[in-house]
């Protein structure tokens, strides 16, 4: 048996998926005539209560082309110590869009407003001007934690005492929403630009989206032919994140049971440790006393998968094609390799 617990990007598109894709009326959306696209566009910006919305290939573009419209070079902006955009967007904002980034700290997925206040810089001669204050909801390398909705207001009224634009990286929104049942509007109405992706839990196999007020949209639909990702009957994918949509965001709440359910287990089991109160959502990090590439290679022979992010830190990340069957497997896999080490 195969489990496959790196990621929730390893799904494959549904056979609604797929039907949906073969059926889509497409047209040249650089053009703005895609029906499909067009269609996405304004239901994404209607759910999460903006004006408008653009479909990006990746959610790495569609970070960095918020990050674009926000700022001037010589600007700086604000990114949490453990954030995508920090860890895994190769220096994009230095690059594409010539800012500084700026950390604020992120203890166990908990922001601390005042944190963030120390450190926003205010421009001189000498000194880049904060401009933008980005977020990640669920937070991926804190372990799939809520940004308490509460915090959201505090936030806002940070960010308009010192005239910065907050961004909200929401590749998993949805999971957020899901886990506390309620409208991902309670987050998003409070920032300027959302990015959110279908091609994680919602199972797509491509796509983002980006929404914002028409103006920004208008910027960004600039900025998304610069970085390359202007595309034309792309339909063809659109119609896949409206089945999206429609049949897999509800569901996500499975993938949290199981999740809750594999990082309980593990977290019985000598050699490993599971801070369960960051298990929130779809995701499990454990933390390994042997080295956690070893226990990855591990797992690896009985058929389980996962990624040693860290010298001793592994993540597991439950989806659609990992059923109950598939996470007791993982359960004994882990009983199997905790026996094998011997460490206590
Ligand atoms: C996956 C992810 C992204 C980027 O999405 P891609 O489509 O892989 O470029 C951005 N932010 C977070 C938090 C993510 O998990």
């Amino acid at each position: 048996m195969r489990v496959d617990l790196r990621s929730d990007t390893v799904t494959h598109p549904t056979p609604a998926m797929r039907q949906a894709m073969a059926n889509a009326e497409v047209g040249d959306d650089v053009f703005g005539e895609d029906p499909t696209v067009n269609r996405l566009q304004e239901r994404v910006a209607e759910m999460l209560g903006h004006e408008a919305a653009l479909f990006t290939p990746t959610g790495t573009m569609a970070n960095e082309i918020a990050i674009k419209v926000w700022t001037q070079p010589m600007d700086a902006i604000l990114v949490d110590e453990e954030s995508h955009i920090l860890h895994y967007e190769l220096a994009g904002p230095a690059v594409l869009s010539g800012v500084q980034m700026d950390t604020y700290p992120i203890p166990h997925g908990r922001i601390d407003p005042e944190a963030i206040r120390r450190r926003i810089r205010i421009a001189d001669d000498h000194t880049p001007g904060t401009r933008l204050l980005c977020i990640e909801n669920t937070h991926n390398r804190c372990g799939g934690t809520i940004l308490p909705p509460e915090q959201m207001p505090v936030l806002r009224q940070i960010a308009d005492s010192h005239g910065l634009r907050i961004h909200l990286d929401g590749a998993r929104l949805f999971n957020a929403s899901v886990a506390l049942g309620v409208s991902p509007q309670v987050w998003t109405r409070y920032a300027d630009s959302v990015m959110v992706a279908f091609s994680k839990g919602l199972c797509c196999p491509i796509g983002s989206a980006l929404v914002g007020s028409r103006a920004f949209i208008q910027e960004a639909h600039r900025v998304r032919k610069l970085f390359g990702g202007g595309m034309r009957q792309v339909g063809v994918l659109a119609a896949a994140c409206l089945v999206a949509l429609d049949t897999m965001i509800d569901r996500l709440a499975e993938d949290h049971r199981r999740a809750r359910r594999l990082a309980e287990a593990i977290a019985e089991m000598r050699g490993f440790r599971v801070d369960l109160e960051t298990v929130q959502t779809n995701m499990v990090y454990v933390e390994t006393v042997a080295p956690a590439p070893e226990v990855e290679r591990r797992l690896a022979e009985h058929g389980v998968l996962c990624l040693a992010l860290d010298p001793h830190r592994l993540r597991l990340v439950t989806h659609h094609d990992v059923d109950d069957a598939g996470i007791e497997h993982a359960i004994r896999a882990f009983r199997a390799v905790s026996d094998a080490l011997g460490v206590h």
